[in-house]
């Protein structure tokens, strides 16, 4: 470890060798050199921690110590003036120039003490200046980079008023807008936007601004030098996306519309054969026409997560909700995942008990959830049984939970969260990439959240998955059971 360094620069030939004496005993490095430039050239090469700067016979025009340091590259060299007893102007000048300590000759017995205590406050006193020196370098970097920022920054206090601006916010909002309030500059609003009055740290939103142009905005609290709170937004030009995004959402509304009809016509045209209506089918004729009808059924389920999924997207999914039982919403979709489980060769178990209160849900939208669900289940599942339950949970007013269960290839752990994102399926050597848009689950659980309810799974790789939710029972039946 290294020991301190403590230097003397000064001309008393009594106090020099008292001041060695006590720190060489201590194990300090000492070093006493006579006040003039050569002398402070050598403190500079001592490297030293403390200079103790003696002020006797000075010239009353000298610069001051640490004017005399700054200008031989030593800044930072903490110093602690060393004057006789009594100069107590010299004393009270040099700590308001930035001496850490005094001492007062004839030097005392141990001055050990208080060299040790001004060798503490200059090791702070040097970590401040490196900290504050850090803190400058890293608000001119922040302030280079907004101020050259390809989007809007801008800074508010907490009164909302203009700081700040960088260059792109002056050449879209305008200059000389320092000192107005964001809402009125921005929004030409009298009092805060509702997002801004609310959020405390970060807080994103987006808003049309006078110019007519979207922007999603990003703002974080941010400290000023005083410590107060201030808030800094960068703000993105999101006009085209939101452009692209609504193009593309009618796209996808106009495009499954217009398939919707003619799959209706396909589909009720395969029933007019089945049923014999067009002339008997014989035992193959009808088993063609059952594959038309399943074909139907999951083409029609993927046109309607279509529709759904851009519903949501655009927060626009209506309920159209009923008093509705397990077993009607069931009827809606069990014939159509039997056929499916037939196909595979797998055994679907449906088991309701006949006590179930009765749910307050959209009957159709519900059906798509456990058709995709158990969908999938048949999908992943190459062995053995798929297994649909219903039950009910006496908790928050009454629930009904419905349970799908396989014993299929299971989801891998690191994909569990995933699988609830937007187009996101499980991919890689170990899963059979089966057809599938990755819809299903992700709009099954925005539609059990639509209902108050909850969607979740519990699946273990190559044992396969359960997936649950739960739905609100009609409020009239609550506490029934
Ligand atoms: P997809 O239309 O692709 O099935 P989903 O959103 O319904 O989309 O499912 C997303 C992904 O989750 C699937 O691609 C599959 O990888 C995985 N997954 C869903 N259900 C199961 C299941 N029962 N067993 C194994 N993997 C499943």
């Amino acid at each position: 470890m290294r020991t301190y360094r403590v230097a003397y620069l000064g001309n008393d030939s009594e106090a020099a060798p008292l001041l060695r004496a006590a720190l060489e005993k201590a194990g300090l490095e000492f070093m006493a050199t006579p006040r003039d430039s050569a002398g402070i050239k050598k403190v500079a090469d001592f490297d030293c921690d403390l200079v103790l700067w003696d002020l006797e016979d000075a010239n009353p025009n000298e610069p001051t110590p640490m004017e005399q340091l700054r200008k031989a590259g030593l800044e930072n060299m903490p110093v602690a003036v060393v004057v006789p007893t009594g100069w107590e102007a010299a004393v009270a000048g040099s700590l308001a120039e930035g001496a850490v300590d005094f001492l007062y000759k004839p030097i005392e017995k141990d001055p050990l003490p208080r060299i040790l205590a001004a060798l503490s406050t200059g090791q702070r006193q040097r970590r401040v200046a490196w900290a504050n020196r850090v803190i400058e370098d890293t608000s001119r970097q922040i302030r280079g980079i907004l101020a050259n920022m390809a989007d809007p920054a801008y800074v508010v206090s907490p009164e909302y008023q203009i700081l700040y601006m960088n260059r792109v916010a002056e050449e879209i909002f305008g200059e000389g807008l320092r000192g107005g309030t964001c809402y009125h500059v921005f929004h030409d609003r009298e009092e805060p936007c509702e997002v801004c009055a609310r959020s405390k740290g970060a807080a994103r939103w987006r808003s049309v601004l006078k110019n007519g142009k979207s922007y999603r905005f990003l703002s974080v609290d941010i400290r000023n030098s005083a410590g107060e709170l201030e808030r800094l937004a960068v703000a993105t030009d999101v006009t085209v996306d939101e452009e692209v995004s609504k193009i593309y959402k009618t796209f996808i509304s106009n495009v499954s519309h217009d398939l919707r009809t003619p799959l209706a016509a396909i589909d009720q045209y395969a029933d007019i054969l089945r049923d014999g209506l067009a002339g008997e089918l014989n035992e193959e004729q009808k088993e063609d026409v059952d594959v038309i009808k399943r074909s139907t059924f999951r083409l029609g389920n993927l046109i309607e997560n279509l529709i759904d999924a851009n519903r949501i997207l655009s927060g626009r999914l209506k309920l159209k909700m009923e008093r509705v039982n397990v077993r009607e919403i069931l009827d809606l979709v069990l014939e159509h995942l039997e056929a499916q489980a037939r196909d595979k060769g797998l055994e679907l178990k449906v088991s309701v008990p006949d006590d179930l209160p009765p749910m307050y849900a959209d009957k159709a939208l519900i059906a798509r959830v456990i058709a995709n669900i158990a969908g999938n289940s048949i999908k992943f599942t190459e062995h053995g049984v798929v297994q649909i339950r219903a039950g009910y949970i006496p908790r928050d007013e009454g629930r009904i939970i419905i349970s799908v269960e396989d014993a299929g290839i299971g989801i891998p752990t690191e994909d569990l969260g995933k699988i609830f994102e937007l187009f996101y399926r499980v991919e890689g050597d170990k899963v059979y990439v089966e057809e599938g848009a990755g819809l299903g689950l992700s709009i099954s659980r925005e539609i059990v959240r639509a209902h108050g309810g909850t969607l979740w799974t519990e699946s273990l790789e190559g044992m396969g998955s359960a997936f649950h939710f739960t739905l609100p029972v009609h409020k009239n039946e609550s506490g029934a059971h």
